[in-house]
């Protein structure tokens, strides 16, 4: 992997489980934790596939943590948002 995904960068799930399957993809949250190694003995809900070990990384809103391979950090920059871009977005609908 070319990027290393750190606590608090904001990620989005862009691939499936190894075995092919994998709901969620497209979710998005931000890296509270990474675990190196982990081990739960976790299966694919499709094939039954058994996950594990594999570094695993917890995202806020999310219940169950994902394969780490499984994610691309998104990495917007927040200081480039226009003046009228923030205006729009702090305007009442
Ligand atoms: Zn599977």
């Amino acid at each position: 992997m070319s990027e290393s995904i750190k606590v608090g960068d904001l990620v989005m799930v862009v691939r499936p489980l190894w075995c092919g399957h994998g709901k969620k993809l497209g979710a998005v949250g931000a890296v509270i934790q990474i675990l190196p190694n982990h081990d739960n003995g976790e299966k694919c809900d499709t094939c039954h596939a058994l996950l594990g070990p594999s570094t695993v990384v917890s995202l806020a809103g999310h219940e169950r943590p994902f394969d780490l391979y499984r994610l691309k950090r998104i990495d917007p920059d927040a200081n480039a948002i226009s003046e009228d871009a923030r205006k729009t977005i702090k305007e009442p609908a």
